[in-house]
C-alpha cells in the first residue's frame, strides 16, 4: 500500500482504509492507495501553512531552478511515467507518452520560466502595484488526463509561490505519486508540495472547507465543482474551476469537408472521448450530412480499439467500469430518443476490459440527451443546421462552453464565427492545441483559466501600495 506524502515525508495515512487502482484493460488490481481521512488533509494543510512563509519569500528564481529540474526529472521518467498512466487509465501507450506525460513535463517547464519572467510589479499613478502568491492552493483533479490536469495546478502555484495540498482522482492516482517523488528528489522544501490521496467527497470537501486553505483549484465533473464552490463559499477562498463541456465542432458549407470530418472525428475520439474539450458535436450543413455521416462512419471504423500496450491500439479501454456503464446508458437513451445508430454501439468489443466502441449517432437533433448532456466515451453526434446563426445558436444552446472548433474557406471567416461562440477555447481549420494558451470554460464550464501567464496569475493576490 502507497502512503501519503506530507511535510517533505511518506507518512501513513490515520484512516486504514485502501483505494484499489484497478487495469481497466484487465480489470485487475494492481495498487492500493490510501483512502484519505479529514485527519490527514489537518496534517496536510498545516505543513502547507507551515512551509509558505519560508516558500514565498524564496526568489523567482530559486522557484524556476526546482521547477526547471523537475520539468527535467520528469522528461527523464517519461517512458516509465507513460507506462503507469497506459495501466492505470488506459490509454493507448503512445498517447500516453507524448500528450500525458510529455506534454505536462513541457507545461512544467513553461512556468519554470514563467516564474521568473512574469512580472510581479507595476505602476499607476501614485501607486505601487505588487502581485503576491495567494497562500496554500487545495487542488483536486480527475483521472482523465491525470498527470497534466495536476502539473496545470501544481506548476503555476509552486511558481507563483503558493504551497499545495494535492488530492488526485482516487481512480488513477499512480502518476501523482511519481511526481511526488520527483518533487522529493529535486529538493522542494518540506510541505511546499503535499499529496493526500483519497476519495472527494471525504479528502476533496475536507480540503474545500478548511481554514488554512486560501484557494481552491478543482477540475471534474460540474456537479462535484458545484459542491466544492458551496464548501469553499463558507470561508469565502478563491475558487478555480474547471468543468464539464459539450463542445461543437461547426463546419461550414465552403469547408474541407472530408479534413474537418476526419480531424472531428479524431478530435472526439482521442483518450477514448475521455476529454473535456472534445467536439463530441458536429454541426453540418443539411446539403452536406449525409456526406458528413458516411465520412464520419469511414472514420470511425479505422479506430482500432484494444490493448493500451498495442502500438495499433487507438481506443483504449474507458477508465472504470463505472464509466463503461455510464457511456452505455448514454448509447441506449440516444437510441430510445430517436437518434439513429450509425457506428458502434453497446455490444462489447472485447471480453475482459471496459471497452465501448467508437460510436457514430446520426440524425441527432438540438435537445437531446446525447446532444446535451457530457457522455465522455468515444460517441460522436452528428447535428445538421439550415443557416451560419442556426450553427451558431446550436453550438452555444448548451450548459457549456469548454472549446469547440470552426472549418471555413479561409480563416478570416472561420475567425468570425468563433468570436460568436460562448466557449473559452476556439480550434479554427484544425488550429494545434497549444499548451501555453489560457484554458478554461465559459457558462458551466467553470471558472478562471489553466495554462500560460493567465494560468499563474490565478494563483496571485494583488496589493496597492500609495506612495
Ligand atoms: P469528478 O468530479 O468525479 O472527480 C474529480 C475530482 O473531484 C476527483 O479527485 C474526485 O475525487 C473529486 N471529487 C468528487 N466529488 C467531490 C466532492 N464532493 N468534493 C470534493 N471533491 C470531489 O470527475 P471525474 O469523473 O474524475 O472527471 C471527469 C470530469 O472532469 C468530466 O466532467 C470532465 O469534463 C471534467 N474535466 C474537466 C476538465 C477541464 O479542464 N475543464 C479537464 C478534465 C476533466
Amino acid at each position: 500500500m502507497r502512503q501519503l506524502y506530507i511535510g517533505g515525508s511518506w507518512t501513513a495515512s490515520a484512516s486504514d482504509e485502501s483505494i484499489d487502482v484497478v487495469n481497466p484493460a484487465t480489470e485487475e488490481i494492481i495498487d492500493r492507495v490510501p483512502a484519505g481521512s479529514p485527519d490527514d488533509v489537518e496534517s496536510a494543510a498545516g505543513a502547507a501553512r507551515k512551509a509558505f512563509p519560508g516558500w514565498s519569500e524564496t526568489t523567482a528564481s530559486e522557484r524556476g531552478k526546482l521547477l526547471g529540474d523537475a520539468a527535467e526529472l520528469l522528461k527523464q521518467r517519461s517512458e516509465e511515467i507513460a507506462k503507469t498512466i497506459a495501466t492505470d487509465m488506459g490509454a493507448p501507450l503512445g498517447f500516453a507518452r507524448r500528450v500525458q506525460t510529455l506534454m505536462p513535463a513541457t507545461v512544467l517547464s513553461s512556468y519554470a520560466q514563467l516564474a521568473e519572467t512574469h512580472p510581479r510589479e507595476s505602476r499607476v499613478g501614485n501607486s505601487m502595484v505588487v502581485k503576491e502568491p495567494i497562500g496554500v492552493v487545495a487542488a483536486i483533479t480527475p483521472w482523465n488526463y491525470p498527470l497534466h490536469q495536476i502539473i496545470c495546478k501544481v506548476a503555476p502555484a509552486l511558481a507563483a509561490g503558493c504551497t499545495v495540498v494535492l488530492k488526485p482522482s482516487e481512480v488513477a492516482p499512480l502518476a501523482a505519486y511519481a511526481l511526488a517523488e520527483i518533487f522529493a528528489e529535486v529538493g522542494l522544501p518540506p510541505g511546499v508540495f503535499n499529496l493526500v490521496s483519497g476519495r472527494g467527497p471525504v479528502v476533496g470537501e475536507a480540503m474545500a472547507a478548511h481554514p488554512e486553505v486560501d484557494m481552491v483549484s478543482f477540475t471534474g465533473s460540474t456537479a462535484a465543482g458545484r459542491r466544492v464552490a458551496a464548501l469553499a463559499a463558507e470561508s469565502v477562498k478563491r475558487v478555480a474551476l474547471e468543468l464539464g463541456g459539450k463542445s461543437a465542432n461547426i463546419i461550414l458549407p465552403d469547408a474541407d469537408l472530408a479534413l474537418a470530418v476526419k480531424v472531428g472525428v479524431a478530435n472526439c475520439f482521442v483518450n477514448a472521448g475521455q476529454t473535456c474539450s472534445a467536439w463530441t458535436r458536429m454541426i453540418v450543413h443539411r446539403d452536406q450530412y449525409d456526406e458528413a455521416v458516411r465520412l464520419a462512419v469511414e472514420a470511425a471504423r479505422g479506430y482500432t480499439v484494444g490493448d493500451p500496450f498495442d502500438d495499433s491500439t487507438k481506443i483504449g479501454p474507458l477508465v472504470s467500469a463505472t464509466q463503461r456503464d455510464r457511456v452505455v446508458r448514454y448509447i441506449n437513451r440516444g437510441q430510445e430518443e430517436g437518434a439513429r445508430l450509425v457506428a458502434g454501439g453497446t455490444e462489447r468489443p472485447l471480453d475482459r476490459g471496459y471497452y465501448v466502441e467508437p460510436t457514430v449517432f446520426a440524425a441527432v437533433e438540438p435537445g437531446m440527451t446525447i446532444e446535451q448532456e457530457e457522455i465522455f466515451g468515444p460517441v460522436l453526434s452528428l447535428i445538421p443546421y439550415t443557416s451560419e446563426d442556426k450553427a451558431v445558436a446550436i453550438a452555444n444552446d448548451t450548459k457549456y462552453g469548454l472549446a469547440g472548433a470552426v472549418w471555413a474557406a479561409t480563416e478570416d471567416r472561420a475567425i468570425a464565427v468563433a468570436r460568436r461562440l460562448r466557449t473559452g477555447q476556439v480550434a479554427i481549420n484544425g488550429g494545434r492545441f497549444n499548451p501555453l494558451a489560457p484554458f478554461g470554460g465559459y457558462k458551466q464550464s467553470g471558472v478562471g483559466r489553466e495554462l500560460g501567464e493567465q494560468g499563474l496569475e490565478e494563483y496571485l493576490e494583488t496589493k496597492a501600495m500609495q506612495l
